[in-house]
């Protein structure tokens, strides 16, 4: 713990900013001291820098060393690549952790969830290297190395191991794609025997997503390549009642950029709407990686009580409170 943080604050866009500053309030209510430096990525840099991802973005992350980030839109088939893409490769952000619990008063079908997606960040088709071979055809390369499999492997096996979790399950589709997907696995493998206190299995990807519909509370910890992990960790959204509820983290060996799962729903931009909880609770991450686990424990009792209680949550958790309301009630509760 230390007298105060500083964080880089990247508002986003879309909802971005709204949820965002909502998060900060609840933060800022835990009495830790943190100098938000403020920085703008997306669509408001792009207007105001000609680049939706500026240097000085990249360069305030290199020097806090943490970052809490909105969402921010990427446009479809415009020049530029993804922001969060470039972000987590240029600052070798290797791990996408998102876990996926299920909060009382949160509708779902399914009670008591507790998943954990470890997804690597940095190869597979997210790459970016494709091209077109004539006019009608086009080619995507997959990218696995044996460095990145491991690595996020390992990051798997000690998250297991420091949060008292007993599986770690590889996932992959090394039947049919046996040189990439086969080294995944392979390397998945070989750092599972440095831990034999950790339960290890894998499971076929497809056969993965019916498992955890059918069965969730056979799996616990999943570590998967880049494709597989962003489809499947929206899955493991929608167990625990969809994307307003899901946190996120990327997470490299002396960086870490905490942002919710969804995007920046432009359609509620600007209207007090957004559930800023998956951004509240990317922020108990942040909290949790600064070492401020009790601050981390009084915010998620906070958002608890206030979605159990069902009184100030937003449109997608059945109530009418606004986005700032939301986060009145949970810094209330937190003073209780
Ligand atoms: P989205 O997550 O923005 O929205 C999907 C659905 O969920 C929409 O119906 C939306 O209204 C709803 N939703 C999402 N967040 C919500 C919240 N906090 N509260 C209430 N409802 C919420 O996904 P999309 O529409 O596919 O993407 C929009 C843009 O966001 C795209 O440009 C995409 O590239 C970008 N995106 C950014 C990130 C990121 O910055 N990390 C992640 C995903 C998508």
């Amino acid at each position: 713990m230390a007298d105060s943080y500083e964080v880089t604050l990247i508002p986003g866009d879309g909802i971005g900013p709204e949820i965002v500053a909502a998060a900060c309030r609840v933060v800022n209510a835990t009495g830790v001291a943190i100098e938000w430096r403020e920085v703008i990525a997306g669509s408001g840099a792009l207007a105001e820098y000609g680049t939706p991802l500026p240097d000085h973005v990249l360069a305030s992350i290199r020097q806090t060393g943490v970052a809490l980030k909105g969402p921010v839109t990427t446009p479809v088939g415009s020049g530029f690549r993804s922001v969060n893409v470039t972000l987590r490769q240029s600052l070798d952000l290797y791990v996408n952790l998102r876990p996926a619990v299920s909060i009382p008063g949160v509708k779902s079908r399914y009670e008591d969830i507790d998943l954990v997606i470890v997804r690597e960040n940095t190869e597979d088709l997210y790459a970016g290297i494709e091209h077109m071979v004539g006019p009608d055809a086009a080619e995507s390369i997959k990218i696995i190395t044996r460095r990145a499999s491991e690595r996020v492997a390992r990051y798997a096996f000690e998250y297991a191991r420091r949060e008292k979790r007993r599986k770690v399950t590889a996932v992959h589709k090394a039947n049919i794609m046996k040189m990439s997907d086969g080294l995944f696995l392979e390397s998945a493998r070989t750092v599972a025997a440095d831990y034999s206190d950790i339960e290890f299995e894998d499971r076929i990807v497809d056969n993965m997503c019916m498992q955890l519909v059918q069965k969730p509370e056979l799996y616990d910890v999943m570590v998967l390549p880049n494709l597989y992990g962003d489809i499947v960790s929206d899955l493991c959204a929608g167990l625990v009642g969809g994307l307003g509820v899901a946190p996120g983290a990327n997470i490299g060996d002396t960086m870490a950029v905490f942002e919710p799962v969804h995007g920046s729903a432009p359609k509620y931009a600007g209207q007090n709407k957004a559930n800023a909880t998956a951004t509240i609770l990317s922020a108990v991450l942040m909290l949790r990686h600064l070492g401020e686990g009790e601050a981390a424990d009084r915010v998620m009792a906070a958002v608890r009580q206030v979605i159990g209680e069902g009184k100030h949550v937003t449109y997608d958790l059945g109530g009418s409170a606004g986005t700032s309301e939301m986060a009145d009630a949970i810094i209330e509760s937190m003073s209780r």
